[in-house]
Formats: C-alpha cells, sequence, structure tokens
C-alpha cells in the first residue's frame, strides 16, 4: 500500500466554526486539495465571504449559516449543504468558544453554553454527518477540533477542559460504532493558535492572573512548548488534510496533538 494521497478530489466537506481563524483556514485548504467546501458558522456574512473567496479560487463551495448548539439550524444546514454540494464525505466540527473564569465564579450559564457549543455541537453535526456516511456505506471521516485542553489541564477554563476531554470518548465511540460502516474519527489537538479566540484570551488571563499580557503569552501558553513558538493556523490545516485523505482504518480514533512539544500526549 502506498500512502501518498492527500488530495480530496471528489469528495465533500463540512467545516464548522469555519468564518474565522483555524475553521476558515481548514476551509480554504481542502478546498485547495479539490474538495467541495460546505463552510458552516454562526456567522453567515462571514461563511459566505469564505466561501466567495474559494469560489474566486476556482474551487466550491457554500457558505451555510447554523447554530451548532441547535438542532433544527444543524440539520437544516446539513441539507442545503448536501443540496449544493453533495452528500458529505468529511466533517469538521470545529466551532468552538471560550470562556475564563474560576471554578468558583464560573457561571452555571457559561458552562451550559460552552458545552452546548463545543459537546452538543459536535454529537449534532455528527449525527447529521452520518445520514450521509451511513447512506449504501459511503463512509467517511469525522474530524473534532479538541486541543492540547483534550489531555491537560489549565487553570480558569473548567468548561474548556471539560469539553475538549468529552471529544475523546465521543471520537473513540465513533470509531467503534462506524469502523464496519467505513467512517473514521479523530481528535486534533493544537497548542495555541493566534486566533481571534486566543487574542481575547491574553488580556483575559493578564487581568485574572494579574500578570502583563507578555508573560501571559511567554510564561502562560507557551511555556512548555520546545522552542517557545505558536502553532500555525496551516500546522492543523496540513494535519487535518492528513487525516481525512488517510485512505484505511489503520488510523481511527485517534487524537492527534500538533503543540510544540507542549503536550506529547
Ligand atoms: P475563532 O474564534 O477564530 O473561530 C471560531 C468560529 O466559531 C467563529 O467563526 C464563530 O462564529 C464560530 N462559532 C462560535 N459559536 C458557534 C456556534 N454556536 N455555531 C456555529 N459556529 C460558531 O476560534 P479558533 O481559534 O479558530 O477556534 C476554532 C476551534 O479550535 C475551537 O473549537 C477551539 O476550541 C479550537 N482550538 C483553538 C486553539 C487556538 O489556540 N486558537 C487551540 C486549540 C483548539
Amino acid at each position: 500500500m502506498q500512502i501518498t494521497q492527500t488530495s480530496l478530489k471528489g469528495k465533500t466537506a463540512l467545516v464548522t466554526g469555519a468564518a474565522s481563524g483555524i475553521g476558515r483556514n481548514l476551509a480554504l485548504v481542502f478546498a485547495q486539495a479539490g474538495a467541495a467546501v460546505a463552510v458552516a458558522d454562526l456567522n453567515q456574512a462571514g461563511a459566505d465571504a469564505v466561501a466567495q473567496e474559494i469560489v474566486a479560487a476556482g474551487g466550491r463551495a457554500l457558505g451555510v449559516a447554523m447554530d451548532v448548539s441547535d438542532e433544527a439550524q444543524v440539520d437544516a444546514g446539513f441539507a442545503r449543504a448536501v443540496a449544493g454540494l453533495g452528500e458529505i464525505d468529511v466533517l469538521v466540527a470545529n466551532a468552538g468558544i471560550q470562556i475564563v473564569n474560576p471554578i468558583e465564579q464560573f457561571a452555571f450559564a457559561d458552562w451550559k453554553r460552552l458545552l452546548a457549543i463545543h459537546l452538543d455541537g459536535a454529537f449534532l453535526c455528527t449525527k447529521a454527518a452520518l445520514r450521509s456516511m451511513y447512506k449504501d456505506q459511503r463512509g467517511g471521516v469525522v474530524l473534532y477540533m479538541g486541543s492540547v485542553h483534550s489531555h491537560e489541564a489549565s487553570p480558569l477554563k473548567s468548561a474548556y477542559v471539560a469539553a475538549k476531554h468529552g471529544l475523546l470518548g465521543l471520537a473513540r465511540v465513533l470509531a467503534k460504532e462506524g469502523g464496519a460502516k467505513g467512517v473514521r474519527s479523530h481528535v486534533l489537538c493544537p497548542g495555541f493558535v493566534r486566533t481571534p479566540l486566543v487574542d481575547n484570551q491574553i488580556p483575559e488571563q493578564a487581568k485574572e492572573l494579574g500578570i502583563s499580557e507578555q508573560d501571559v503569552v511567554r510564561n502562560v501558553m507557551l511555556r512548555d512548548t520546545v522552542d517557545g513558538a505558536f502553532t500555525t493556523l496551516d500546522d492543523v490545516a496540513q494535519t487535518a488534510l492528513f487525516l481525512a485523505a488517510f485512505p484505511t482504518a489503520a488510523l481511527t480514533g485517534q487524537s492527534i496533538t500538533i503543540s510544540h512539544g507542549w503536550s506529547m500526549n
């Protein structure tokens, strides 16, 4: 067996949270690799702009507005994507938010909102994608956007760490249930990537921890990396592309850490 294929030609991918940051870049890289891409996001205008960028570069794409924590919106969004681009072969459940606070001050409403987006969203999108992937034994790949926080803990991030650990369980169950039907799953676990989600945390953490923003970057975010470097958008997208295009179930149920050595799990 030769493992040289990194093409997604003929495949349709749906990427959630794809109007910004990691999801946006994934959508662009998957389109460059030949996939038709449903660019799904809460932010309709942002999703449409990324889809237009792909189309302008000669690819196939569709902006799809959906709140991943709302079952009716997810089902309607997948139906639009399938009608416009064909059955879904690759799902990237990427949409996410961050809320930082010590546990004793963490509002229950914030806990529920974060889990609804990360975990309910991953579950609902998986269920919707399986309608395509289980049809006629087509098979497919589901990539969950975990984090180094799928394996490690940090102060102030109770809901986020709990949600990202939870994705490992969902991915492993899907690998077992979907195996016989040609469906594989993985959890991508990036270290810190400079996106709006991280840029917003720097001043928040500086305030909570009583240190400068520079110290948050140097001594909190990148302290345990081997080279003091941020993970890049392309580091994540290229790893996702490799897993999405991998031809067999030799790789399934895995979590892959992309973190400059911060975590070696
Ligand atoms: P981002 O803020 O740049 O993008 C997140 C996108 O998700 C936004 O476009 C937003 O509109 C969308 N979104 C939010 N709530 C949604 C909902 N309910 N339904 C649909 N879309 C919704 O963030 P990012 O840094 O690109 O993060 C993307 C994913 O990567 C998240 O799951 C995050 O936890 C994970 N992650 C990020 C980092 C990092 O350092 N940036 C590291 C590890 C993991």
